[in-house]
Order: C-alpha cells, then sequence, then structure tokens
C-alpha cells in the first residue's frame, strides 16, 4: 500500500493518475506502476513497462490490486479506463469479446482513440487558476484522447496537441507504452514528457523537453470566433453523450458518436468530392494538406512488402484539432441533414470512392458502426431501391418505423395503391404494386430486393424483372415514388393493430380448402344458381377457389401462390394460374357468386389464422 494517496480528478486518465501520484509521492512513474500491479512484478529489471492498453482497460485481477495499493474503490480504479464510455462510443463498445485482448487491438488499431499521443488543454493542466473551480487542478483528461474532442468547453478555446516548444505530440510514447520516459523522477505533469536529442551530440540518456504545457502560449488560432462557437456548440452535445448523466440516452448518444466518425472517414476518403462547402473557408487548405498527405502514406504503403493496413492512414483523423475540428463540423452538419438528403449528399462521396479505391468503400461500410439511417444511407442504391452487392452486407432497419417486414403484405393491397399510387402514370399497376411492397420491405429493415423476394417467396427472377422496370421508370420519378410509399409507410405507423401477414403467409403454405368446406360451399352455391347450366365443384375448382382464398388473405398475387408454384414446378406452366385469372376478370353472375362466397370463407379464416387458431375447417 503507498504511504499516501490522491482523489482521482473528474474524467482523469490513467497515465494522467499515476503522473500526479508519482509526482506527490516523489517516486518514478514506473516505480509506481510496480507499486500499483500496473507493471508486471517479472519485468523488474526493467523500466517497468506498462501496455499503452491498460489505459482502456485493466484486468480484475490488476484492478483490485491497483485499488489497493491507491486506498481507491473499484469504481473509481474503473473510471479511470477508458472503456467506460463503451456504451455511448462504438470504438471503445468490447461486448461479446475477451475484453484484454480487446484493448490490445483498440490501443493498436482503431484510428478513434488515441493511446500514443494526447491533445491538451493548457489551462486545464495549470496546477491553480479557473480550472480548480471545476474541480480539475491540472489533470490529464480521458476525452483528449478521443479525436472527435478538439476543444475545451470549460476554457472555450481549442485543444492544442504539439509541445510548443519541442514541437512532439504530447506524451507521444514508443512501443505503445502507457507513458513516456516512465523511469524519469520530478518531472511535473503539466511538464513535457518527450525526449530531445542534443543536436549534433550522441547522448546516452537524452533529456526530457521539460517544458511546461500548461503555459504553453495559444498560436494565432486558425479558427474565427463564429467557426469556434459552432465547435464549442458540437463539442458540448458530444461531451453530453459521451456522458451517462449528460441527458442523453445510450442509443441516441451511440448513434451520434458513431455517425461523426463515419462521416468524418466518409468525408476524408472522398475529399474534396463533398464537403468544401461544409468547411469553414480558413480551414480548408489543411484539410487538403491532411488527405493529400493520407494518400501519399497509402501509396508508400502500396509499394511496401505487408498488404495490412494499406487504407489505415486515410481513416486516420487529423492529429490538429484545427483540421480535424473542420472536418468534424462538415460531418456534423451532415448529421442534421433529413434522411433522404443525407442520401443525396453523400451519394457523390460513395460514388467517387467506388471508382477510385473501391476497398476504402468497403471497409467503411463494414466498419460503420452507426445509426440505422446513416447504414441504409451508406448502401448503394439505383433507382430508389438498394442494389445487391456482391458481399450483400443486409442493412439494418432505420428505427423510424413502427412496423416490420412481417407486417408488409406481398402485393400492395388495391386500396393502398388507389390511395396514394393510382396518379402516377408511365407503368403497370401490377408491377408498382410489387415495387412498392419491396421498398416497404427496406423502409422496415428488411434489406434489399433480393431478400424481399425470398421473403415474399417470389421467384427471384420474376423480382429482377420487375425491379428492372420499376427503375427504368423512378429514374425519372423517384421522388413522387419515394414519397407516396413514404405515405404508405405512415399509414401503416398509424395502424393501431398491424395484420401479421407473415403469419399469414406460412400459415397457408401448404394449405387448400379442406374437402368438408367445399362440400358446403358447392351445396350452398348449386343451391343458389338455378338457371343455366349446373356448374361442376369439382377437385380441380377446389383447387382454384384455393388459390383465391390465398390470394385474398396473404394479399399475394395468385401467381405465386403455392399451389400455382407447385404446378409450375412439376409441369413448367400452370392451368391453375389462367383458371384464376379468369374468374377473376371474366364477369358472369356464377364467378361474382364464387368470389362473393369465397370472399366470406376468407373472412372467417383470416380470424381464425390472426387469433392463432390452425386453419383447417371453418366452416
Ligand atoms: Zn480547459
Ligand atoms: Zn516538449
Amino acid at each position: 500500500m503507498l504511504p499516501r494517496s490522491l482523489d482521482p480528478l473528474p474524467h482523469e486518465s490513467l497515465p494522467g493518475y499515476v503522473l500526479r501520484l508519482a509526482y506527490r509521492l516523489e517516486r518514478t512513474p514506473s516505480r509506481i506502476a510496480r507499486l500499483t500491479g500496473l507493471a508486471p512484478l517479472t519485468r523488474v529489471g526493467g523500466e517497468g513497462y506498462v501496455r499503452a492498453s491498460a489505459m482502456l482497460y485493466l484486468d480484475p485481477a490488476t484492478a483490485v490490486q491497483f485499488a489497493r495499493a491507491t486506498r481507491l474503490s473499484l469504481a473509481e480504479v474503473a473510471a479511470l479506463c477508458m472503456n467506460r464510455y463503451a456504451a455511448r462510443y462504438p470504438p471503445l463498445d468490447f461486448t461479446g469479446t475477451d475484453p484484454r485482448r480487446w484493448a490490445g487491438n483498440v490501443a493498436r488499431s482503431t484510428p478513434w482513440v488515441s493511446t500514443n499521443s494526447t491533445r491538451y488543454c493548457p489551462q486545464c493542466l495549470a496546477p491553480g487558476g479557473q480550472a480548480i473551480q471545476h474541480g480539475l487542478k491540472g489533470g490529464w483528461q480521458q476525452p483528449w484522447r478521443l479525436p472527435v474532442v478538439v476543444a475545451c468547453v470549460i476554457h472555450e478555446q481549442m485543444l492544442l496537441h504539439l509541445c510548443p516548444q519541442c514541437g512532439q505530440p504530447a506524451h507521444s510514447a514508443r512501443a505503445a507504452a502507457l507513458l513516456p520516459r516512465m523511469g524519469d523522477l520530478g518531472l511535473h505533469p503539466a511538464q513535457c514528457r518527450s525526449t530531445v536529442r542534443p543536436p549534433g551530440r550522441w547522448a546516452a540518456q537524452p533529456p526530457a523537453c521539460g517544458a511546461w504545457l500548461s503555459t504553453s502560449a495559444l498560436r494565432q488560432h486558425k479558427i474565427s470566433s463564429d467557426p469556434l462557437k459552432q465547435v464549442l456548440g458540437q463539442q458540448r452535445r458530444l461531451l453530453d453523450a459521451l456522458r451517462p448523466d449528460g441527458g442523453i440516452p445510450q442509443a441516441a448518444a451511440r448513434d451520434l458518436t458513431g455517425d461523426l466518425l463515419t462521416l468524418i472517414t466518409l468525408i476524408n476518403m472522398s475529399w474534396p468530392v463533398v464537403g468544401r462547402e461544409l468547411v469553414p473557408a480558413a480551414l480548408r487548405a489543411d484539410v487538403d494538406d491532411h488527405v493529400r498527405r493520407a494518400h501519399q502514406a497509402v501509396e508508400q504503403r502500396r509499394r511496401g512488402p505487408s498488404p495490412n493496413g494499406i487504407l489505415r492512414p486515410l481513416r486516420q483523423p487529423p492529429a490538429d484539432p484545427s483540421t480535424c475540428a473542420a472536418l468534424l463540423l462538415a460531418a456534423d452538419n451532415l448529421i442534421g441533414y433529413g434522411p433522404r438528403d443525407l442520401r443525396d449528399a453523400i451519394a457523390p462521396m460513395l460514388g467517387h470512392l467506388n471508382s477510385h479505391e473501391p476497398a476504402a468503400l468497403y471497409l467503411l461500410r463494414s466498419r460503420a458502426a452507426c445509426s440505422a439511417g446513416l447504414q441504409a444511407a451508406l448502401t448503394s442504391q439505383r433507382g430508389g431501391f438498394y442494389l445487391v452487392s456482391r458481399t450483400h452486407a443486409r442493412p439494418a432497419a432505420s428505427g423510424r418505423h413502427r412496423f416490420a417486414p412481417r407486417h408488409i403484405p406481398q402485393f400492395l393491397p388495391q386500396q393502398l395503391y388507389d390511395g396514394h399510387l393510382e396518379n402516377l402514370h408511365g407503368i403497370s399497376a401490377k408491377l408498382l404494386r410489387r415495387a412498392a411492397s419491396f421498398k416497404l420491405f427496406e423502409l422496415a429493415g428488411g434489406g434489399t430486393w433480393l431478400d424481399a423476394a425470398d421473403f415474399f417467396q417470389i421467384p427471384i427472377t420474376t423480382a429482377r424483372s420487375t425491379l428492372a422496370f420499376v427503375r427504368r421508370w423512378t429514374t425519372p420519378n423517384l421522388t413522387i415514388f419515394e414519397d407516396a410509399v413514404e405515405y404508405i409507410a405512415g399509414e401503416l405507423d398509424a395502424t393501431a393493430t398491424l395484420i401479421d401477414y407473415q403469419a399469414r403467409r406460412s400459415a397457408m403454405a401448404s394449405w387448400s380448402i379442406p374437402v368438408s368446406d367445399w362440400e358446403v360451399l358447392a351445396s350452398a352455391l348449386t343451391a343458389k344458381s338455378s338457371t343455366g347450366r349446373p356448374t361442376v365443384y369439382d377437385g380441380r375448382k377446389r383447387r382454384i377457389a384455393s388459390v383465391m382464398v390465398w390470394a385474398q388473405i396473404t394479399q399475394g398475387e395468385h401467381l405465386f401462390a403455392p399451389l400455382v408454384m407447385a404446378e409450375k414446378h412439376d409441369h413448367g406452366r400452370s392451368d391453375l394460374r389462367s383458371a384464376v385469372t379468369a374468374i377473376l376478370h371474366r364477369s358472369n353472375p356464377k364467378n361474382a357468386d364464387l368470389r362473393a362466397a369465397l370472399t366470406d370463407y376468407a373472412h372467417q379464416l383470416c380470424w381464425s389464422i390472426d387469433n392463432s387458431v390452425v386453419p383447417g375447417a371453418v366452416i
């Protein structure tokens, strides 16, 4: 146990706490690391090496040892590690994985947590002044290691990342260590710990820079007061999102941070396709410069021996806080767009990436831990429908709708068509009704048309040719089509009791009218028609009637009814299909009677299915 200890400061990082403790106890940080169990005892000969990943996560045994030595509670120790933001910052989330290995991976490879250097606010580091009022008293804060944190909202200024004297990033440590120069004694936590090699002379132990970062004069800022105000507003929202008590629900916080990171990466990768006008004019040249260097680094890696991490420089946000703030403002701007504007805004970026750096686009899509809305916008579309990609990642539900794919009938019901789509010209009602169901399926997060075809049991060839026609038509008519389907979606959302069409489809997958029911129906129909030639109500007629009832109950097209599909499969064609078409469209009193009788019958059957009664004889 240490002779004296210290209370952690709010948001203080583990390296920051170790530095303060070392300074107060007049020990080296490596000694503190050994006494608190951070540095493995087997390494006694060394400097007391602590992995950088310790700032993200401590395994339970180390945490217990650390808590005992420092007389902190386990909760206080846990709060020193950055995985406290896991639920609100996707790159730090490691649910379902081995946390030790995860922390190592994050420290090594995510561009969104900086474990090898940190930004800082000089005023916050100053051991006095305004910082005391906020309980900070010169602590190194965890959020400074998140590249999206670029400003101090207390002192209303941009953060710094370089030491003004030696020009090196603060706390940059070689060999992925928790801190640089762990063996130095007597450096104040606010002093620069970078190694300075005296010019022209070789020194066995080059000294630390030692400059006071707490008195760093702020450079003339590239960010003028108006953009700074925007940046500060954005940072306040971001910090609220990161804090559990910031008043932002966890899911919304995750979406916000995830969307920011994804959009910054996208802007970075495709710069300057879109985003120039979203960035303050004074900062555009800096972004140009950052992106140019990232591309150079990628080219260099391409020529190198390792095939891994070639595109990493393109995923890396700018280290300079002002340049990063420029991308942050642009991304924040895009987040404020409605879904369709967002999609329109990012479509050119996706197109650019697709033709110039397809691997980067793949990387972006596969790693995007963002809101479902952004995920949908990231999915390639043509003519208003998702494209089916080779990898075929299923787009997530947008979360905007109450209804799910199972609430969507295979064929948009006539009444909805009449209400919303009837006035659209230049395309057949049949194609439009099919396409509307596909689009609703997308909106409900079901996936692409290929998933829809599978879900609705429509042959892929039919689905493909339908979509080909519809896309040709939507190319000039996209907005009106999308608006119409949005209205229908809104109507479904407002429906008190949604119908589970999927339950109906599966209940009727191998159903036909039971013979006993059919006999009752047939005798009623025979009794009714006294005139003309008597109609034969035989087994074939029963199958025809079954298809009609199926179509009515599932709101599907009769050509995709299981009985029709089976006949087609066995004989290459279906007489059943044409027979049903004839009865549906030929108007004579007998057909009308049959249709009416089947409609009544279907109503009763609907009731039993919707109330989970196994469909069998109903009469
Ligand atoms: Zn500050
Ligand atoms: Zn320095």
